[in-house]
């Protein structure tokens, strides 16, 4: 069986050094004239679930019309500051190799659960040169729900439908989240020592693997596509 294999951005094939949280400062202040003074958990949650946080915090209602002008501004914020990625964040150890070495492998089709807006995903990847092997088409994003297991469901049924066939998922994350959305639904669940979850912790959520980083290629690869 053909594997797909989903991937987390934020501190698992990169780290933007802060970036993003900047970008909803500027965002709250675009949409509703606040400054940002209650800062939401980020890790692992999901740009829907980050905007009803952020938004209830600072006393504003979290209308549908409210949070799709906030991801509005987000994206106009990102769109010209984007250029500061490179200069601020870096690629993780080995991010770049795995996508690489996954992409080879005639059996493995590489798209996203992440909890960014496919917008933003898609300069954080560019910015270093991480965004030519993954399909974003049919990824799931934090547009989609505030829960992220429903991203694996959106994203495996994306792929399902464009490649008319079934994957073994595999989810590949630095946080209890991306391993409690992975085993939510049957997927194998690669956990990342990247961001600011432990390797135990990683591997107390339940995680099928643990690794300290990307940087064993070939560790790597072993943990997506067994030999059998
Ligand atoms: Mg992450």
């Amino acid at each position: 069986m053909n594997t797909l294999v989903l991937w987390d951005i934020d501190l698992t094939l990169i780290d933007a050094r802060g970036l993003g949280h900047d970008w909803y400062r500027t965002a709250l202040r675009a949409t509703a004239g606040l400054d940002l003074v209650h800062v939401p958990s980020f890790p692992g949650r999901t740009e829907r679930a980050i905007t009803r946080e952020l938004l209830t915090a600072h006393d504003l209602e979290p209308t549908e019309e409210l949070v799709s002008r906030l991801h509005a501004a987000l994206i106009d914020v990102a769109t010209r500051e984007r250029e500061l990625l490179p200069a601020r964040g870096h690629a993780l150890p080995g991010a770049a190799a795995a996508l690489t070495a996954l992409a080879r492998r005639p059996d493995v089709v590489q798209s996203l659960v992440t909890g960014n807006l496919v917008e933003i995903a898609r300069f954080k990847l560019a910015a270093f040169g991480l965004d030519e092997h993954l399909d974003f088409e049919i990824g799931g994003y934090g547009s989609v729900s505030e829960h992220r297991p429903e991203l694996v469901l959106e994203a495996v049924r994306l792929a399902t439908a464009k490649h008319d066939r079934e994957f073994r998922p595999v989810v590949i994350g630095d946080t209890p989240h991306d391993v409690d959305a992975a085993l939510r639904h049957g997927a194998v669940a690669i956990g990342v020592a990247t961001g600011r979850s432990s390797a135990a912790e990683l591997r107390d959520s339940g995680a099928h693997v643990v690794l300290d980083d990307l940087s064993d290629t070939a560790r790597l690869l072993a943990a997506v596509v067994p030999r059998g």
